[in-house]
């Protein structure tokens, strides 16, 4: 106790920023020695980290969490844009070739190579201007996810040391996804090719590189060619709603035996493949039936919103329409506070949603549809204004 006394008072002699720099610094000391010992050459670790700066505005980004949730009509209208459908139909016209060649090698359809590129950086538009060595070291030694971002940060050493990308313009995202496609260093180092053939991997300058790695990457994480990512489907009159989730996996067979059809009114098909169905904006909104592609998609980003947005952004720039039955465009934005409320709530009823940790993960989704089951209302799962009202929640962030 005494020496803990000691070093804040010595610190309260030493001017708080330096006293953070020498932190920074120790850390960085520690992580080069881990690099070269796990074999990154030295004078590269030396040149990289003696220049490496902690940047106060990455741990502010990375702290910053958003007030209120984002409902599916908000989210898809902002990234499947108008703009961004024409813009990947003429970029795919461009980059026919390249991109029939790549789904050659991979197995990855063209249209699919574009939404992700898309949906990263708007076509490579914008890759981030944050320095990647010094966004990742100041992840690194900031305690959270340290362990995380030492591993990308050494990984971020190693694409230097190959020459792949000079140190300067090794730029990304304040998170440290770098280039056309925003891989991660770990990522590219796995998984990032020479889609041109000029000896380099150049996420940056290349697109026939990133073209050709995001379908490697696909491919590893599991792509099947032979099917899409899902479809958007009509349930039939009188549906059991609490089926949807994307954990409630069955046969699409036995969805079409329960009168699932495509938008079109067939029947989907009658195979023996995996599916899930998923209503993002609840009954009210489009259902969509998502096959084992969709989970590839989200090996790459964990959101079903973003994964979803892929399939459909992909499907326009195929030539198809906007969604039959688009989300409706009112609706709830909660808060976190109303989200722990609801969460409460349900919990105190005995509809376990879980820790109320103000997330709207699959736990409240399925909590709600027992409660929605319970009360005789249509199970979707979905936070819609009725439930919120049965349970007692006003929503104050309305606009
Ligand atoms: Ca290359």
């Amino acid at each position: 106790m005494k020496k803990m006394l000691l070093a804040a008072a010595l610190a309260a002699l030493v001017p708080i920023e330096g006293f953070a720099e020498s932190a920074f610094e120790a850390c960085i000391g520690d992580i080069r020695a881990r690099a070269v010992y796990e074999g990154v050459d030295a004078d590269v670790a030396d040149r990289v980290l003696g220049r490496v700066r902690h940047l106060d505005r990455v741990i502010e980004l990375d702290q910053r969490q958003p007030e209120f949730t984002t409902p599916f009509v908000d989210y898809l209208g902002r990234r499947v844009t108008t703009q961004r459908i024409e813009r990947g139909r003429a970029l795919l016209q461009t980059h026919r070739a390249l991109l029939e060649r790549v789904q050659a090698a991979t197995g990855v359809p063209p249209a699919y190579l574009v939404a992700f590129w898309g949906l990263e950086t708007n076509y490579g538009s914008y890759f981030g201007r944050m320095s990647v060595p010094s966004a990742l070291a100041t992840l690194a030694c900031d305690p959270r996810r340290a362990a995380y971002f030492t591993e990308e940060l050494i990984a971020a050493l190693r694409i230097i040391e190959e020459g792949a990308i000079p140190l300067e313009r090794m730029e990304g995202s304040w998170a440290g996804a770098m280039g056309h496609v925003q891989f991660m260093p770990s990522v590219f180092l796995r998984h990032a090719v020479d889609g041109d053939g000029d000896g380099k991997r150049d996420l940056w300058n290349s697109i026939p590189d990133a073209m050709m790695s995001a379908g490697n990457f696909l491919s590893a994480l599991g792509w099947d060619p032979k099917y899409r990512w899902g479809r958007e489907v009509v349930l039939p009159h009188g549906f059991d709603y609490s089926q949807a989730g994307r954990t409630e996996r069955r046969p699409l067979n036995e969805w079409r035996s329960l009168g699932v059809t495509d938008v079109h009114g067939n029947a989907v098909a009658d195979i023996d493949l995996e599916a899930a169905l998923l209503l993002p904006a609840g009954h009210l909104g489009p259902a969509f039936l998502v096959y084992p592609n969709f989970n590839v998609i989200m090996g790459w980003n964990r959101s079903e919103f973003y994964a979803l947005s892929v399939g459909h952004l992909a499907d326009r720039i195929s030539g198809a329409g906007r969604l039959h039955r688009p989300p409706p465009a009112h609706a709830p934005r909660l808060s976190r506070a109303e989200v722990v409320q609801l969460q409460s709530q349900l919990n105190e009823s005995g509809f376990d949603s879980g820790e109320a940790d103000g997330i709207l993960g699959p736990a409240t989704r399925n909590a709600i549809s027992q409660y929605q089951l319970a009360q005789g209302m249509i199970a979707d799962g979905f936070p819609d204004e009725t439930l919120l009202a049965r349970l007692g929640i006003s929503l104050k962030g309305q606009q």
